[in-house]
């Protein structure tokens, strides 16, 4: 394997035993959600009790411990973290420690369908950046990925992003037989609206109402097929994260990709998840945890959580178990995407 070790400048900064710094923090603010995409949550999901959940102000001490260990970016995920009653707060707290230099960047993954409302609240809070996942144009085929019949929702939803001054990035999941034949119109459409575009391979997290391995549809192939609409070209773009990177010929777009099964990238991680009750998971593929929350309740909540992401760290592993063998998904992972968002 090979590790890419990153230069340490904050003392107490957070590294792992690979010498990987980790300066972005994924939060799930919420496991609920508008949508039951099918190959995120089932359709009858029990969702946590109110009590287990940190509340905004505990998230805010807990991102607090992050940015003081090192963490640079953070990114508001879920379920769908614009449904979380008052979340604005917590981006414009966020924002706060922008503007005094403490972090870089506070960003959100969303499924769109609460922007219209929400954009120019987001912008004004501070944040630059959106990711909205979309995995169709079609009225249709988008009723039948999410159960839900909200596409224009979020297709408003992207436009009062753009218009409220957003960089929009499109998340999109590769899915046999559901939207394999239309990811070239959307990588279009993208281009269109000057918009990036990231497609994922699903991965098998959580159980769901139907055999993941249904609509595994490798990437690998996706871009094969592109290329025959599209001039590709690998870029040297990284994030830190698994995405690899193409331009597109004649257009300012890029387009993203997130192999997980087909190919590995986990050297250079430098993230980890923490979920809407306080739990720290090192690797979105692994279920070694650590519980924050009840140094996050306890008399002395900066030094026991300083103690307990010390303690994180030195279990990071290095990297999932995801892989296809024989036709069957492998290195399954119990919990939801929707616990540790994307
Ligand atoms: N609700 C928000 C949304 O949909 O963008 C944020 C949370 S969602 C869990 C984050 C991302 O994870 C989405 O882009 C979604 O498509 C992706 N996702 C969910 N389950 C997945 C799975 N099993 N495999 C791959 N991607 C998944
Ligand atoms: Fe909800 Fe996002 Fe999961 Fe879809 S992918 S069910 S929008 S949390």
């Amino acid at each position: 394997m090979t590790i890419m070790k990153t230069t340490n400048q904050n003392p107490t900064a957070l590294t792992d035993t690979f010498g990987r710094q980790i300066s972005y923090l994924r939060l799930s603010v919420t496991d609920r959600c508008d949508l039951r995409c099918h190959y995120c949550m089932a359709e009858n999901m029990i969702f946590l009790p109110k009590a287990e959940v940190l509340s905004l102000e505990e998230m805010l001490m807990l991102c607090n411990a992050f940015i003081d260990r090192g963490v640079r970016r953070i990114r508001l995920t879920g379920g769908e973290p614009l449904v979380r009653k008052d979340i604005i707060w917590l981006f414009e707290q966020l924002g706060k420690q922008i503007n005094s230099k403490r972090i870089d960047e506070v960003t959100v993954t969303t499924n769109g369908t609460q922007l219209s409302k929400m954009a120019t609240d987001l912008y004004n809070a501070g944040v630059r950046r959106v990711n909205i996942s979309l995995d169709t144009l079609k009225r249709d085929a988008f009723a039948e990925i999410t159960r839900r019949d909200s596409l224009s929702k979020v297709m408003e939803g992207i436009d009062a992003a753009l218009s409220a001054g957003l960089k929009v990035k499109i998340n999109t999941v590769a899915l046999k037989n559901k939207n394999e034949h239309e990811i070239s119109d959307i990588l279009n459409w993208c281009i269109t609206k000057g918009l990036d575009l990231t497609l994922i391979e699903t991965m098998p997290l959580g159980n769901i109402d139907s055999a993941r391995e249904d609509s595994y549809l490798p990437l690998t192939g996706v871009i094969d097929n592109l290329k025959t609409d599209f001039t590709l070209t690998p870029n040297t773009h990284r994030t830190g994260g698994p995405a690899r990177y193409y331009s597109i010929e004649n257009s300012a777009s890029k387009l993203g990709v997130i192999t997980p099964l087909t190919n590995n990238f986990c050297d250079g991680c430098n993230r980890v998840r923490v979920t809407c009750t306080g739990r720290i998971y090192m690797c979105l593929g692994q279920s070694n945890h650590v519980d924050l929350r009840e140094a996050i309740r306890s008399t002395n909540p900066e030094a026991e959580l300083n103690k307990l992401l010390g303690n994180a760290m030195q279990e990071k592993p290095y990297g999932h178990d995801f892989a296809m063998k024989d036709g069957k998904m492998t290195g399954t992972v119990g919990r939801h995407m929707s616990m540790t968002g994307g």
